[in-house]
């Protein structure tokens, strides 16, 4: 069974991102980008699902500049057999994501695709849902916990207030959330392995898929600034600002 798992270049999630100064985006220049957090935790499950003999190979795809292939190495390093970088500049859209996924899946034959649940940079949580409905297959999103037996995938998912647990019929389309696994961190063997590693380069256009942005970004602004605290001298006092500046009993 092959599985396919998209991963996204996206600003590292220790990065205090700053707002460009027209307003228009976050910048990027410069900053430390990593693989979205979420596509780790797939990686992890799919190559956990390999070293338990459930899959018997591991593509990891990325979908962005060429820089987007170290994102790939990284997936290579931590056990994936081999890579796809569609190349595209700008901006992505879900759809035209979900678009390009369905293509590949049309090409490769995955029986699961394991993505994360929102990509940390624009938090659409939106391109496995649009996957699955594209490709008519069964999703399951949010999942916590993955098995694989008699052709069906029993994904737990975190929802409101407790778990529920749905039987998809595979192919299908999983999305993780955090608490799946840990993903291991590749050791240094692992990452000279990985460039041996083959990665195919393809663009948007040769998948039949035009990437033009639908949606406009109006205005990007960073959130108020927090005021700073101050300390009070007595629980009688503290009871006082609450009750008469902060007004909140
Ligand atoms: P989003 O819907 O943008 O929040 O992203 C959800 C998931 O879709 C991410 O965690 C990735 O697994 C996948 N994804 C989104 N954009 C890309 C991309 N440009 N390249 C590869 N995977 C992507």
């Amino acid at each position: 069974m092959k599985l396919l798992v998209p991963v996204k270049r996206v600003v590292d999630y220790n990065v205090k991102v700053r707002v460009r100064p027209d307003g228009t985006g976050v910048e990027t220049a410069n900053v430390k980008m990593s693989m979205n957090p979420f596509d780790e935790i797939a990686v992890e499950e799919a190559v956990r699902l390999k070293e338990k003999g459930v899959a018997t190979e591991v593509v990891a795809v990325s979908i962005g500049p060429s820089q987007a292939q170290e994102q790939i190495r990284t997936a290579l390093a931590m056990g994936a057999d081999r890579g796809i970088l569609v190349e595209a500049e700008g901006v992505v859209e879900p759809i035209a994501v979900a678009k390009i996924l369905k293509a590949i899946v049309a090409k490769e034959g995955p029986q699961l695709v394991i993505m994360g649940k929102q990509a940390i940079d624009d938090d659409m949580n939106a391109t496995g849902q649009m996957l699955a409905a594209l490709l008519g297959w069964g999703q399951g999103t949010f999942a916590n916990k993955v098995e694989i037996a008699d052709g069906a995938a029993n994904v737990t998912r975190e929802v409101d207030g407790g778990v529920e647990t749905v039987r998809l019929v595979l192919p299908a389309v999983v999305t993780t959330d955090l608490r799946l696994n840990e993903p291991r961190y590749a050791s240094l063997p692992n990452i000279m392995k990985a460039r041996k590693k083959p990665i195919e380069t393809v663009k948007p256009a040769d998948l039949g898929v035009d990437t033009t942005p639908r949606l406009k970004v109006i205005k990007v602004e960073e959130p108020p600034k927090r005021q700073a605290g101050v300390k009070v001298g007595s629980a009688a006092e503290l009871v006082s600002k609450l009750r008469t500046e902060a007004k909140v009993i």
